[in-house]
């Protein structure tokens, strides 16, 4: 994200214990047992992310969510029935979803109706029989409500489903997917989605990937279909529903761009959208290939106050898109984030400055090859900001969008470029978006990328950059 005023390996580690375990119990047990229904145990409540512990849960991994949701907006009424496919990582006896508010009516697992409860953000649910380890399974969750943002990770704005007049669309980042479907929230289990909404007809739906159909459903209302058919973290759905018109921004190097521009602002919104082609083109040839099948901007009729990168459709407040091509550096960082934050995921969100630390490099980068200052002199520039003491490598919870997050992370990369030499720093940043495509990455991964690849230690840089407490 951007904001308007600036211009782990635990699973693996658990997955080894649980082997060891496992081999333990095989040995204990009579040879008679075996043969029999598997013991499950419950899913953890969260899947152990430093910041956030009560994000996601443990005991599956999500293949495909499918939302179905009906939004009524004259009453900011959202009903919704969220199907998920997954794949059991346990013998799972009790598992939980991430849901914020709502109410839910029933739940299902395989088709048979499951026992569930609710505590705090957690949806508990119990299925009739254990799900054996290794297991595919699905959930469906009918449920309805009043759909309200929650705070988590900033001050500055509000997370999750966000209504204005009869418009609505979606902020989420870290933690606010879970306002409006029941989810495993949280960044290092990604999926792939279908969209379904259900809106009134003289309303427009956007939302991630492509439009697949678009049918009248009777009494006044019409059904939106988008399918998302690369792995996405839940913080970057999209689901908006206004007064938009939809764009047709022809293709780039195979990469479809359409834009949904609320109606009071689709002018502005096609020309400080002008230069996307020209940025896709450029960042593919910096980075390596535009990582999704499409991209374009959603502006909102609403003075939102930063951008956010949520993937293939970035939505920007009235107020950026105002700026026309002044906005232009702040769609450069969204669109860098689809490379870094949307196809290379944090593995943890302490990871952040992997997101906002490189759209901000990426930024620099952009500046110095169009004739601008150099990325030196920019992180030069940057150095004089305050609040660099805050380490970007762990900024802590409620510094996730800190300016040194971006500036000192951004100073960071600039570091490595120096210690490094161009050839290798371009070969790492290539590398780490190529090797990781669809997946995730921490700062331990990168470090020993750049290690590899370099050939040289580079632990004391990272030290001093992204964990001292006092900026280098
Ligand atoms: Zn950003």
């Amino acid at each position: 994200m951007t904001q308007v005023r600036r211009s782990k390996q635990l699973p693996f580690a658990a997955a080894a214990f649980a082997v060891v375990v496992a081999m333990v119990l095989v040995i204990l047990a009579p040879a008679g047992d075996l043969a029999a229904s598997p013991e499950g145990s419950p899913g953890a409540r969260g899947v152990g992310d430093l910041y956030f512990p009560e994000l996601g849960n443990g005991g599956y991994a999500v293949e495909h969510y499918r939302l179905d949701l009906t939004w009524g907006a004259d009453e900011r009424y959202l009903s919704g029935v969220t199907t998920i496919r997954a794949v059991t990582t346990q013998n799972l006896s009790r598992f939980n979803l991430d849901l914020v508010g709502m109410e839910v009516e029933a739940v299902t697992v395989d088709r048979r109706p499951a026992a569930f409860e609710r505590a705090g953000r957690e949806l508990v649910i119990t299925p009739d029989q254990v799900i054996e380890q290794g297991q595919r399974f699905v959930t469906e969750v009918t449920y309805h409500g009043h759909p309200t943002p929650i705070r988590m990770g900033t001050d500055l704005f509000a997370l999750g489903w966000q209504t204005r007049g009869r418009e609505a669309y979606v902020v989420s980042e870290p933690g606010g997917a879970a306002t409006f479907f029941p989810v495993n929230d949280h960044p290092s289990d990604k999926a792939t989605f279908t969209v379904r909404v259900t809106a009134p007809n003289d309303q427009t739906v956007a939302a991630n990937g492509r439009l697949a159909r678009r049918e009248e459903v009777g009494e006044g209302a019409t059904a939106w279909t988008y399918e998302v058919r690369d792995p996405m973290a839940s913080y970057l759905l999209q689901v908006a529903i206004g007064d938009y018109e939809l764009v047709d921004g022809g293709t780039v190097e195979g990469v479809v761009l359409r834009h949904a521009f609320h109606r009071r602002w689709a002018t502005e919104g096609r020309v400080a959208t002008e230069t996307t082609a020209a940025m896709i083109r450029f960042l593919a040839g910096v980075f390596g290939p535009y990582p999704f099948e499409a991209y374009g901007v959603l502006v909102v009729d609403d003075d939102l106050g930063f951008a956010l990168e949520t993937q293939t459709l970035t939505v920007m407040g009235r107020e950026l898109v105002v700026q026309g091509r002044g906005a232009d550096i702040t769609l450069l960082h969204e669109l860098a984030h689809q490379w870094f934050g949307n196809s290379v995921s944090v593995a943890g969100w302490n990871d952040i400055w992997l997101n906002e630390g490189f759209a901000t490099y990426a930024e620099w980068i952009y500046q110095e090859r169009s004739g601008g200052p150099t990325a030196a002199a920019l992180a030069q520039q940057a150095a004089a900001e305050e609040g660099l003491n805050i380490p970007p490598g762990d900024p802590g919870r409620d510094e996730l969008f800190a300016p040194s997050v971006y500036l000192r992370g951004g100073r960071t990369l600039q570091a490595l470029r120096e210690t490094v030499g161009d050839g290798a720093f371009f070969e790492i940043l290539r590398t780490w978006v190529s090797e990781r495509a669809g997946a995730n990455g921490s700062t331990a991964d990168f470090i020993a990328l750049a290690e590899a690849i370099s050939g040289q230690r580079l632990g004391d840089l990272f030290q001093s950059w992204l964990y001292n407490p006092t900026s280098p």
